[in-house]
């Protein structure tokens, strides 16, 4: 377990359906005291999803005035909405002494490792490109349409994915959930 001086900030990003969400899911379950961010964002709830647990879900408006008054550590523009990440959420765990999760994108992801260059970054990449569009209409929450402008994106940010700490390929499930498990395991000094 971690205290406020060893709690770490750990960035997990990733193109869209490649499995984040699959594998946070089950690293929070497998390690203690770990927390995980939840994003503010425009875009409409899914399904099931709910306010202050899945995202806090904002109004452009509000979005907009918690940008200005400077709530954000990271915040940018993906697939035609707004997401981002407040600074209060980071406080929270960090001063609970609990390392904290942030599942963000690539942009995102750089301001973190500006603003805190402590921070562990992790990309989570697919075997090969193909895969992407499977598990994203397998998983049956966007349009064809979203799906291709989500994969439109996915070039980019794989092109970015040198940039990160550790890479994780998220083939078979089981072994990526267990490298990224030993990955944070050792990050805060657990036996991975
Ligand atoms: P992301 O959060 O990166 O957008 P998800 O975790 O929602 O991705 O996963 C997208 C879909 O792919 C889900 O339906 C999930 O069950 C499935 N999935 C995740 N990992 C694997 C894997 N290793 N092999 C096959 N399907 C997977
Ligand atoms: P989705 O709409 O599938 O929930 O998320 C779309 C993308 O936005 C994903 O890549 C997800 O990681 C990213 N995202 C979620 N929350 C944040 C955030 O707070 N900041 C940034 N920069 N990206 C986020």
């Amino acid at each position: 377990m971690s205290d406020a001086a060893t709690a770490k900030v750990f960035v997990i990003t990733g193109p869209s359906g490649v499995g984040k969400g699959t594998l946070i899911k089950r690293l929070l379950e497998r390690v203690p005291g770990l927390a995980l961010s939840v994003s503010a964002t425009t875009r409409a709830p899914r399904e099931g999803e709910q306010d202050g647990r899945d995202y806090h879900f904002l109004t452009e408006e509000q979005f907009q005035r918690r940008r200005d008054a400077g709530d954000f550590l990271e915040f940018a523009s993906y697939s035609g909405n707004h997401y981002g990440t407040l600074n209060s959420e980071l406080d929270r765990c960090l001063e609970q002494g609990r390392s904290v999760v942030l599942e963000i994108e690539v942009q995102g992801a750089q301001q973190v490792r500006a603003a805190r260059p402590d921070s562990v970054q992790i990309f989570i990449a697919p075997p090969d490109g193909s895969v992407l569009r499977e598990r994203l209409r397998g998983r049956g929450t966007d349009s064809a349409e979203a799906i291709d402008k989500r994969l439109e994106t996915a070039e980019i940010e794989l092109a970015s994915r040198g940039d990160f700490d550790h890479l994780v390929v998220n083939d078979d499930l089981d072994a990526a959930a267990a490298e990224l498990e030993s990955i944070v395991r050792t990050a805060i000094g657990l036996d991975p």
